[in-house]
């Protein structure tokens, strides 16, 4: 299902209120410390304002 997802959206990475999905080449991949950083933020909104931060 997330090839699908990956393919439709170019590789970016996706946050699904606790899990932070990330593909496995170019630039969002999980060697991106950066970019993991960004989808935790989104881990911590979902903990303090649900699922409207999507
Ligand atoms: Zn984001």
């Amino acid at each position: 299902m997330l090839r699908l997802i990956f393919k439709l959206n170019e590789n970016r990475a996706l946050t699904t209120f606790r899990t932070v999905n990330l593909p496995s080449e170019v630039r969002h991949s999980r060697g991106n410390f950066d970019l993991f950083v960004h989808e935790m933020v989104h881990v911590y909104q979902f903990e303090k304002i649900g699922s409207i931060y999507i």
